[in-house]
């Protein structure tokens, strides 16, 4: 470019009070207000300017007010899209813990919705008008639920386990089996948290196979605890041993040692006619004795994110005394979510309004029937050199829990002559709302399992925008 085509150039660029007066930049300053709008469009004619000068040619073409106003218009957009938002989980893994975990019950949304925009009597007892305490709210329901003494609510199930060995085995032995000392999600490892909280792990056992004596030999004068932990994100196949919860209770109890459970998933209802037959249900271990189970309340429980503590109220009362209880103490919005969860359960009506549990509990052939009606729909809309096919494959639960368990599901699968599998998946995810779907050997599936029925409308516009 000449020195006087850069000049003729520079000077046809609008000043920022004209870009203001431009229709779709208006309604953005009305929306939300003139500052942010004047700032972008001041960043944008300086780079138009900067672009000229350094004679890139992409910049000519971008100094006119038509494009300038539409840049501008996606610039804008781009910038305000909140950072968190709904997305349409096509990935058939049902606990997506980066996609939020459990999506709430209506009755959850309700009780959420209800004390989100109002004062609530969470430490305040309506009976006396007294002061009262926040993690004596649910113990009511929660002993209902569960048969336990008492309860008291965290805020995840890390924090449960960490706050009860933290109060209960602080310089003191812990024992757990080598079978037990897992992983969860990278940085919750049972090892490293029983030695933040200040217990001292004794191992017995070895990692297939830990016996009822290795148990009895490893008590002692300085035995706080017997932990046993649900490794709920593997499982050892083949020559293996573990002592059944009755019998390890029986030997705990003899020599007054409290045995503390964490069951991981926080399952309630028994589902074992769909296939998840190796989580442990919290009522079995109150009713079998165990002192305190905790478990989470956004994995297969279907809540909000919360840690469950229960049992007997000689270890709960220490715990809700312990300083650090503060520090993992929950909100009014999640005590409204859990209670409105719970409702559910109490009523007997879990398999029907907990969109979890839901999930899991659809049919194979109510999944292929849907999966058959969405294709007759999205055919006429996809455009020319796509296919969409079905075949069978599995669900997964996931969240770290039933790893053996796969449900049986009917995929969809994208193929298009423009796009290959990982651009298709990448256009689906910039949609709005954002489509996730699941790549597999280099081929785009969508599982109709974890999509709302009410999302189905927008998945389908989703899909045939993204295809074009
Ligand atoms: C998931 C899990 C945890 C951690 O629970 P969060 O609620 O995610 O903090 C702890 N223990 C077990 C056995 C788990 O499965």
């Amino acid at each position: 470019m000449r020195q006087s085509t850069h000049q003729a150039l520079l000077r046809q660029i609008p000043a920022v009070d004209q870009v203001l007066l431009r229709p779709l930049i208006a309604a953005w300053v009305e929306r939300t207000g003139r500052s942010l709008v004047v700032s972008e469009i001041q960043a944008l004619l300086q780079e138009v300017r900067d672009g000229i000068r350094s004679g890139d040619e992409t910049y000519v073409r971008a100094v006119g007010m038509d494009n300038l106003e539409l840049v501008l218009d996606q610039r804008l957009r781009a910038r305000l899209r909140p950072r968190l938002l709904p997305v349409i989980n096509a990935t058939g893994v049902i606990l997506h813990t980066n996609l939020g975990r459990a999506p709430l019950s209506t009755g959850a949304q309700e009780s959420l919705s209800a004390v989100s925009g109002h004062y609530a009597n969470l430490e305040f007892d309506l009976a006396t008008g007294d002061r009262s305490y926040r993690d004596k709210l649910l113990e009511g329901l929660l002993g209902e639920i569960l048969g336990s003494e008492a309860a008291t609510v965290v805020n995840n199930n890390a924090a449960a386990v960490f706050l009860i060995l933290n109060t209960l085995a602080s310089g003191k032995e812990v024992v757990v089996s080598r079978g037990e000392l897992i992983e969860i999600g990278g940085s919750f490892r049972i090892p490293d948290i029983l030695a933040r909280s200040g217990a001292v792990l004794r191992e017995v056992g070895t990692t297939n196979k830990t016996r009822i004596q290795d148990y009895e030999a490893a008590i002692g004068r300085d035995t706080a605890l017997f932990l046993r932990v649900h490794p709920s994100n593997y499982r050892i196949r083949g020559f293996t041993e573990r002592p059944g919860l009755s019998e390890l209770l029986d030997l705990a109890h003899r020599h007054e040692v409290p045995v503390v459970e964490d069951i991981g998933s926080g399952l309630l209802a028994d589902l074992s006619r769909f296939g998840i037959t190796e989580e442990p249900i919290a009522q079995k271990s109150i009713t079998a004795g165990v002192d305190l189970v905790c478990f989470s309340g956004d994995k297969l429980l279907g809540g909000p994110q919360a840690g469950i503590i229960a049992g007997s109220r000689k270890w709960i009362e220490p715990i809700r005394k312990n300083p650090l209880m503060r520090t993992y103490r929950v909100e009014k919005l999640i005590y409204g979510a859990l209670e409105g969860t719970l409702a559910a359960y109490r009523a007997g009506r879990a398999l029907e309004e907990i969109p979890v549990l839901m999930m899991i509990s659809i049919s194979p052939e109510e999944l292929q029937r849907r999966s058959r009606r969405f294709v007759r729909r999205l055919k006429p809309r996809l455009p020319a050199g796509c296919r969409i096919e079905l075949f069978k494959g599995h669900s997964v639960v996931g969240g770290g829990s039933c790893p053996g368990s796969e449900l049986p599901t009917t995929l969809l699968a994208l193929e298009s002559a423009r796009y290959r599998a990982h651009v298709i998946e990448a256009r689906l995810r910039s949609q709005s709302p954002p489509v996730i779907l699941r790549l597999e050997e280099d081929r785009a599936l969508l599982d109709l399992r974890t999509v709302f029925p009410s999302q189905e409308d927008l998945l389908l516009s989703g899909i045939a925008h993204a295809l074009e």
